[in-house]
């Protein structure tokens, strides 16, 4: 056999070509086999989104897939899944899931969206509503939805190597892995990742809701329990490897009572385990230069004709044509945590300037109320659309001349990161990801992307409006500087990615 493969065609070409030969011969380099990476969300795009959490469980599989992972992404089938999607789904089979003495069952679905694989978990009774939460029965229904991504496993044969699970929802699913599923031979060494994006929701019930609805054992209720109550956050805090939250400065933030919501001691005790990592965006989708919702396309090189997009935008509200009035957009979610009572309560003195307000939002009734009832007084300033729309979102981050942030607390804050990216100055509070991301426009030395402010003040605020408002009118050389500064920097996946790779590398 040795004697044959001496004679292969290779020993008997001339000296120079065997050499090649023998390198190409060398061993493979080892490599390394691709870790299996379990996203659990209760919202991803393009299925549901009701804010920035359904953009990074879209986002966040393909980089990581673009690296060589093979990251999936599970979720509930809601019944606010658009029909073309629900159509094109594929039944892989069902299982039951028990519940404490329910016995639930589960249909699993998948689908294969821009080479992302998603499961879809199916129960009518707890997912056909209309809404994603605020049902009376949440603990319940995502409870379920937590033990069905186990069980599921063993319809879709996806056995990850980690599990990352996101906010209260999912909470659950490192809890049930550790007190029910550790017995599977493809679970028992499986790492999990817990990310908080907001800490506000944690999932808070009753303490008779672990035997009667979690069904969790009475010896391991001590996981779930916390202040008195039952908590899904903090049983994920205690049985993640590593929980994550969305930007260094809000994880320091958390371990604070005033950002802590009460979490700030169990995450003081597990601190070791704590890391902040900011949130990237889909640099494709959020392209001024190519997004379909613009009235024009522009770039930094064409600038120039962003200015169409503001007097179209002015055009299709009704406000008055002016190319010369600062518009300020906000786009968001209409709660405390967004800062709406800082602009309730300088309105008017914001209206007294230069400026157009556009807010598009929905949320809590006393500020869209607020806002609908303000414009009624402002006709020529002030536009407020309450509801979601995607496309408005783009022309306000399009037409807009500064976006408008002044979070009480903002984990991430994926909107500031848009809004650079369409040359849309910024103007936040310094807190959580807002000042991570936004660094204030320094006039010495041209650096920074936008403007800010430091305290929880409706006047601060307003300075900083002052402060944007009178570089956009008066010193058009620095605003053409903060512009680009914020429309060149890297908001993209790739960066994040890595540093959750990193994590996934290490548990
Ligand atoms: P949060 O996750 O706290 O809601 P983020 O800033 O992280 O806030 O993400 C909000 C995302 O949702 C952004 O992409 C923003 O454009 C989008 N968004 C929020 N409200 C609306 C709305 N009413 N219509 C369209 N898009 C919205």
């Amino acid at each position: 056999m040795a004697q044959a493969k001496k004679k292969t065609a290779a020993q008997e070409k001339p000296k120079a070509q065997a050499k090649e030969a023998k390198v190409k011969e060398a061993p493979p380099k080892e490599e390394k086999p691709k870790k299996k990476i379990l996203l659990v969300a209760s919202e991803a795009l393009p299925f549901v989104k009701t804010g920035g959490l359904a953009d990074v469980a879209a986002a966040l599989p393909k980089a990581l897939n673009a690296d060589g992972y093979d990251c999936r992404v599970v979720m509930p089938l809601y019944y606010d899944i658009p029909d073309d999607f629900k159509h094109t789904m594929r039944c892989l089979g069902n299982v039951y899931v028990p519940l404490a003495w329910r016995n639930q069952y589960c249909g699993v679905f998948t689908q294969t969206y821009e080479g992302i694989t998603y499961y879809f978990l199916d129960n009518e009774y707890y997912f056909k509503r209309r809404g994603l939460y605020g049902h009376y029965d949440d603990g319940e229904r995502f409870a379920f939805f937590s033990k069905a991504v186990l069980e599921s496993m063993s319809v879709t044969g996806f056995y990850p190597d980690i599990i990352h699970a996101n906010d209260w929802h999912t909470a659950l699913v490192p809890v049930y892995l550790d007190v029910f599923y550790r017995g599977i031979p493809q679970l028992n060494g499986v790492k999990t990742i817990f990310t908080i994006h907001n800490i506000q929701f944690q999932g808070q019930y009753g303490d008779s809701i672990i035997s009667d609805v979690l069904g969790i054992p009475a010896d391991r209720a001590s996981l779930v329990m916390y202040k008195g109550c039952a908590n899904f956050m903090k049983g994920a805090i205690e049985c993640s490897n590593i929980v994550t939250t969305v930007s260094p400065t809000y994880a320091g933030e958390i371990l604070d009572p005033y950002y802590g919501y009460e979490m700030e001691d169990i995450l003081r005790q597990r601190s070791y385990k704590l890391r902040g990592i900011v949130n990237g965006i889909d640099t494709v989708k959020n392209d001024p230069a190519a997004d379909k919702a613009l009235f024009v396309n522009y770039d930094l090189a064409n600038f120039g004709k962003k200015v169409e997009n503001k007097l179209a935008l002015q055009r299709m509200l009704g406000l008055p044509e002016n190319k010369d009035a600062a518009m300020i957009g906000m786009v968001g979610r209409l709660t405390e945590q967004k800062g709406l009572d800082l602009v309730a309560a300088v309105l008017e003195n914001i209206m007294q300037l230069p400026v157009q307000l556009v807010i598009l939002g929905q949320g809590d009734w006393r500020y869209e109320e607020t806002f609908k009832r303000a414009q009624n007084d402002h006709t020529a300033k002030l536009r407020c659309v309450l509801g979601f729309s995607a496309d408005l979102a783009s022309k306000i981050y399009g037409g807009s001349d500064m976006f408008l942030m002044p979070s009480k607390f903002e984990p991430c804050g994926l909107s500031q990161l848009i809004a650079m990216r369409y040359g849309s100055v910024p103007i936040v509070r310094e807190t959580g990801g807002l000042k991570d991301t936004v660094h204030p426009y320094n006039h010495d030395t041209g650096e920074g992307n936008g403007l800010t402010f430091y305290s929880y003040n409706a006047y601060d605020m307003l300075d900083a409006v002052q402060r944007a408002v009178g570089l956009y009118r008066d010193f058009k050389g620095d605003w053409a500087k903060v512009v680009a500064n914020g429309m060149s920097g890297d908001y993209s996946w790739a960066a994040t990615a890595k540093k959750y790779e990193e994590i996934y590398e290490t548990v």
